[in-house]
């Protein structure tokens, strides 16, 4: 929780109030330790929520911007779309930590240092914490969502925000892996297996890849997916870049015609009840079998939850908040930005594009 300005002379006044004992748990492990910091492809589409609101954020705070404010300050991301179309990495995300904690060495940082309760009484915030208690004339909340409480993540912003008669769309964990229903139990088998696919899921087509994983299935292309399933069916294409019916010709096994690691192909074969056998030998009915390949539907039983999930979907509801500096309508002096707010990216830097488009705002502005 923080109020920040860039101008050191402003904020002899500001403090940073910090549960875990050092800033930054998150991106320290973020894009794997490699800090996946913002996307060249950035826009509004990309976003759940008020898109017209993350429209003018990024306007106002663009990736350009992102990216020139790092260089400045000796952080040098580059593309690295291997993963995810557009995406900057760090060389390590341990740089952005530093780059941090240097642009905000004179501001009083109260760490181990754990909210648990914000009153209002005669023009002052009283923040109540685990050691002591602050006063404030303005609160900045910026605490993040559900994920990961082993990072230091709280419910203190949607606490806070409901105290203040704030409405909070429905939290659910999002950009993590699905569960599994016992028709796709041979998902499980394959644990550690990944494979380039396309997903179908609430009407959009994303490609990528898909790890099969020890409770289901996982991979960049999944977290994606999960930010729009919303409970149904999801549909695979495990073969994105190829006619199945140019592939099931000639004399081959089926094991040898398609161009998958053998465990894979013996795996799914059996979970359509499938011998494995010459393609020249195959029924139409067993053909059609096959097309599953090309269109493979489910229902995730659900998914990892808050301990695996990298963001929050939902939060505070963005109606109710100024959109030129992020103040509270309900409460004046009290500001809420970043993953508490019910704005959510895909995977791909999204999600710190949009929280440092939401924190410049909020600091202009204040
Ligand atoms: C494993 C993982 C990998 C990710 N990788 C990427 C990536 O590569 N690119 C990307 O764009 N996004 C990534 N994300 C998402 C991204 O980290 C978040 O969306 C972003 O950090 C949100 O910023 P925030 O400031 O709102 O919250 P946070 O970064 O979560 O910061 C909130 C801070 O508030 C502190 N806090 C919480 N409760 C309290 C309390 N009660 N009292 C005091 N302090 C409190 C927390 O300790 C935390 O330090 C990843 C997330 C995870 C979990």
């Amino acid at each position: 929780m923080f109020a920040s300005n860039l101008n050191k002379r402003v904020f002899k006044n500001v403090c940073i109030i910090e549960s875990n004992a050092k800033i930054g748990a998150k991106i320290k492990v973020s894009g794997g330790a490699k800090c996946n910091i913002t996307n060249e492809l950035v826009s509004e589409k990309n976003y759940l929520g008020d898109r017209s609101l993350v429209k003018d954020l990024l306007k106002d705070f663009s990736k350009n911007e992102t990216l020139e404010f790092l260089n400045k300050n000796g952080v040098k991301p580059n593309l690295n779309p291997k993963i995810v179309k557009g995406t900057y990495f760090c060389k390590s995300s341990q740089d952005v930590i530093d780059m941090f904690t240097k642009l905000t060495s004179h501001i009083k940082k109260y760490l181990n240092t754990k909210v648990l309760d914000i009153s209002y009484e005669n023009d002052v915030f009283k923040i109540k914490t685990n050691n002591k208690t602050i006063e404030a004339k303005k609160v900045v909340v910026s605490s993040g969502g559900l994920s990961y409480a082993s990072l230091g993540a709280s419910s203190i912003a949607f606490d806070i925000a409901k105290k203040f008669g704030h409405t909070i769309e429905k939290l659910e964990p999002a950009l993590v892996g699905f569960t599994v229903q016992k028709e796709q139990f041979w998902f499980k088998n394959l644990s550690g297996v990944s494979t380039y696919v396309n997903t179908y899921v609430d009407g959009k087509k994303f490609e990528g890849s898909f790890l099969f994983a020890h409770k289901g299935c996982s991979g960049p292309v999944i977290l994606t997916s999960s930010l729009y399933w919303k409970k149904g069916k999801l549909a695979i294409d495990f073969l994105p870049k190829t006619d199945l019916s140019k592939l099931l010709k000639g004399n081959k096994k089926i094991s040898s015609a398609l161009p998958f690691a053998k465990r894979f192909t013996s795996e799914f074969l059996n979970s359509i009840d499938l011998k494995d056998k010459a393609v020249s030998e195959l029924s139409t009915e067993e053909k059609e079998k096959l097309e599953l390949l090309k269109y493979y539907e489910f229902s995730p039983a659900g998914n990892f939850g808050y301990t695996k999930a990298e963001v929050t979907k939902g939060g505070i509801n963005t109606d109710e908040i100024q959109h030129n500096n992020f103040e509270s309508k309900k409460q004046k002096n009290l500001y809420f930005i970043g993953e508490c707010l019910n704005i959510t990216g895909e995977l791909g830097g999204f999600n710190f594009q949009v929280s440092f488009s939401e924190a410049i705002r909020c600091a202009r502005n204040i």
